[in-house]
């Protein structure tokens, strides 16, 4: 199997990112024959992460749609997000262990956030610093290791500087590649990759692309947890197809519900599409997109912005 810091060392890769569907049904839609992933398989992304409850209560079927992806004829890379809080270290190394017995050995190095209503203690491990340094030391180099990254800082770091010395330690503790936050602000963006080069950071990074396809997703990746900057373009889109009283009620009394649906995802495509020309533009290693386990926009997406074509 492709190791991928291998293909970013030559040429741009593109990937997707798939969450495991909490019911039988979705996971059948999702894995199933002629399913989703069959459908993205055939866009040939050099790999596909399939994302992690953090705190290990949420994992569902985290390892079968790897499986099923590791499984595909395009030799496609199947990645794993990882979360290290509330974990133990026993309870760690036997949970990286089983992903390798699976044929698992690409992942991503998470911290993670405690989910609501957690009782239990913060674990053994208290930072993705941490975690990449105790992959490297129980298991040398099996795995190949992604890291978080964010342009405009992580919601709680106490500064960006800070954040960018931690991303360093990252490196120096064996990371291999930089999977980032979304970040709409390309301004922010540019200068972010100037300062981690200056740190001394030089490993490849793969851009996280969400595809702005709903007004209430959008805010709500932005602002619930990220705190992302919404660009004046990216605003307009969502003030112009504002669905009233707003669009996080049920019951909206808009007259034009389908019409503004419809009109918001036609410009947040175009909207993705520009981003993806900025991002290329700016000398990054990768693409990886949200899929959010969806095929039709995410297959326009990736065509209409040339990224099928990338060899
Ligand atoms: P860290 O790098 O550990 O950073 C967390 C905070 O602590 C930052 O503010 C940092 O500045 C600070 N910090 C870091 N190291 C130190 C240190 N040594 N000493 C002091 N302070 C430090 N979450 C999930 O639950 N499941 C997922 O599948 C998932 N996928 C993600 C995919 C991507 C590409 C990204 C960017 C995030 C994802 N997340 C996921 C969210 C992630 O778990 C949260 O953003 C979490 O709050 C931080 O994780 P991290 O690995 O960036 O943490």
């Amino acid at each position: 199997m492709s190791k991928l810091t291998d293909i970013m060392n030559r040429r741009m890769a593109f990937s997707f990112e798939l969450f495991p569907p909490k019911t039988d049904e979705g996971l059948k839609k999702l894995i199933g024959d002629g399913g989703v992933l069959d459908r993205l398989a055939e866009l040939y992304p050099d790999y596909i992460s399939v994302t992690y409850g953090a705190g290990g209560g949420n994992i569902g079927a985290n390892l079968e749609v790897l499986k099923a992806i590791g499984a595909k004829k395009q030799g496609v890379v199947p990645v794993t997000h990882f979360t290290c809080i509330g974990g133990t270290k026993d309870d760690i190394r036997q949970k990286l262990q089983n992903y390798l017995d699976n044929g698992i050995n690409h992942i991503l190095a998470l911290r993670g956030d405690l989910p609501f209503g957690w009782t239990g203690t913060g674990g053994d491990l208290h930072y993705a610093t941490e975690l990449v340094a105790f992959i490297r030391k129980e298991f040398g180099d099996k795995f190949t290791i992604a890291v978080a990254g964010s342009p405009e800082g992580h919601i709680s770091c106490r500064s960006i500087e800070a954040d960018i010395s931690f991303l360093k330690q990252k490196q120096d503790n064996g990371a291999d590649y930089i999977m980032t936050q979304l970040c709409w602000d390309m301004d922010q963006f540019r200068w972010w990759i100037d300062a981690i080069r200056a740190a001394g950071i030089t490993l490849p990074i793969d851009v996280g692309i969400m595809p702005v396809l709903d007004a209430k997703a959008t805010i709500n990746m932005a602002l619930s947890r990220n705190g992302c900057v919404l660009p004046r373009k990216l605003a307009e889109i969502i003030s112009k197809n504002w669905i009233f009283p707003d669009p996080f009620v049920s019951d909206p009394y808009d007259a034009d519900v389908a019409g503004k649906k419809a009109s918001f995802k036609e410009a947040g495509i175009e909207y993705t599409i520009g981003l993806i020309d900025e991002y290329r533009a700016s000398g990054i290693d990768g693409i990886h997109l949200y899929a959010l386990n969806k095929y039709d926009d995410v297959a326009r997406i990736i065509k209409e912005s040339g990224l099928i074509d990338r060899v």
